[in-house]
């Protein structure tokens, strides 16, 4: 238990439910390896023996139920060893939906009719909403369930790009140090770090998707089952806190999960769900692992996303460099990008035309045909503008995939490939 960091290959030993909380130094990776007993990341097991690698800067604790011993080979900014954590808790929450996903599964008197468990987790930042999504996709896919994940929260996306609103159906746990998988997400593209950029959009971008995730239900009882574990903003006051209720609404959720100290939502939420019967409202305790992260670290955050999106977790990966003509892509804004959507009309699409403030823009590649079909439809990617060549009329991006666009209508907010 000592919190300054550490740099030597050595052995760590963990008693029965106990966690070591590590955060990577910011010069080289870290790895580490289970020598003996079971531990998890954030519900997800680890192999035994084998060497895993964290990236610089990573944050994460490695848990076990009845202890276990590890071995670590590298520097950490801190670490530290703690018996308190509330992981009974989370656990016990655990226990009480997979109770519920049971009894849906056997009951379902009328097939079609019965929904598995939706709980949406609430909190301030960093009171460890992501990680406890985790957790509770992580049990439930070792269960057999194949929960579906929603991740609302704009600024801090888990499944794809920054200023998402996505979802994907959880089927094993998560690899314990990539996290959430994104191939076969439902993406749509906000294209904003913050909702009070475009709060009409935010919510229909949200009705959308709850929207789709029912039609998806209606053809698999296995999925809907399993229910939705759905990770929200931190922005959990004022008109935050009504994003909140329309999500809860919209997405029909079962459970609220607030965690930590919030009395006032809390308070706000069960007037506001008074009537609400099938809604249970929980309060959990926040664990004190969770990381507080400053604006500048989130800053960073977001900016080893876009990176990680466009080069892969550890800059490995090749981002294709490829021209367009004017000619062959449209691309169309929505709304006011100057950030008074509130007066303007936030909903409607525009043509924007295409010069250098282009340049590093990131562009989600939209499904839609008609340019009128741009919100109600998923996209396929995302690219980022590197050079507008108004004589040739050309445009350079960035792509992650080789293959020609799969649309040439693209989607353009405020989000750039390096975000300040
Ligand atoms: P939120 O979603 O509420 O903003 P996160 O779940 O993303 O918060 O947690 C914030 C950071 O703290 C993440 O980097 C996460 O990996 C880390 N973290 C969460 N719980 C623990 C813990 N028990 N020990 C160490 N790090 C943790």
């Amino acid at each position: 238990s000592d919190e300054s960091g550490h740099q030597i290959r050595r052995v760590v030993m963990l008693k029965k439910q106990t966690e070591i909380r590590i955060h990577v130094h910011e010069i080289s990776p870290l790895k580490l390896r289970v020598l003996d007993g079971k531990v998890e990341i954030f519900g997800s097991e680890l192999p035994p023996k084998a060497w895993l690698t964290f990236q610089p800067l990573q944050q994460f604790a490695v848990f076990t139920w009845y202890g276990a011993t590890l071995e670590i080979d590298g520097v950490t900014r801190s670490e530290k060893t703690s018996d308190e954590t509330p992981m009974m808790s989370y656990l016990n929450l655990h226990n009480t939906l997979q109770v519920q996903r049971h009894h849906v599964t056997s009951s379902a008197r009328y097939p079609g009719s019965s929904q598995g468990p939706r709980v949406i987790i609430v909190g301030d930042t960093d009171s460890g909403k992501s990680t406890l999504a985790k957790m509770l996709l992580s049990w439930a896919a070792k269960d057999g369930c194949k929960p579906t994940f929603v991740d609302l929260n704009v600024g801090q996306s888990s499944i794809t790009m920054t200023g998402t609103i996505a979802a994907t159906s959880i089927t094993m746990p998560l690899d314990p140090v990539e996290g959430f998988p994104a191939n076969k997400a439902i993406v749509h593209y906000f294209g904003h770090k913050a909702a009070n950029n475009n709060i009409k959009l935010y919510k229909a971008l949200v009705e959308e998707l709850a929207g789709e995730l029912e039609e998806e239900f209606a053809k698999n009882a296995e999925s809907r089952n399993a229910g939705m574990v759905i990770d929200t903003m931190g922005w959990t006051n004022g008109l935050g806190c009504e994003l909140l209720k329309h999500a809860i609404r919209m997405f029909n959720a079962s459970v609220v999960v607030v965690l930590g100290q919030e009395d006032t939502l809390v308070k706000d939420l069960n007037r506001a769900f008074k009537y609400k019967k099938d809604l249970q409202i929980l309060k959990l305790e926040k664990s004190a692992g969770v990381f507080s992260r400053c604006s500048t670290f989130r800053k960073r955050l977001r900016n080893n996303s876009i990176k990680k999106y466009f080069h892969g977790a550890t800059n490995d990966l090749t981002a294709y460099t490829k021209t367009a003509k004017f000619s062959d892509v449209q691309v169309y804004q929505i709304g006011d990008l100057r950030g008074s959507s509130r007066f303007g009309q936030p909903l409607k699409i525009t043509p924007v035309s295409i010069d250098m403030d282009l340049v590093n823009k990131v562009l989600a590649i939209s499904y839609a045909k008609q340019p009128d079909e741009i919100i109600s439809s998923i996209v396929a990617g995302f690219v980022c503008i590197r050079d507008v060549d108004i004589d040739e009329e050309t445009i350079t991006y960035i792509s992650p995939s080789v293959a020609e666009l799969p649309s040439n209508i693209l989607i353009m907010g405020t989000l750039t490939c390096n975000e300040t």
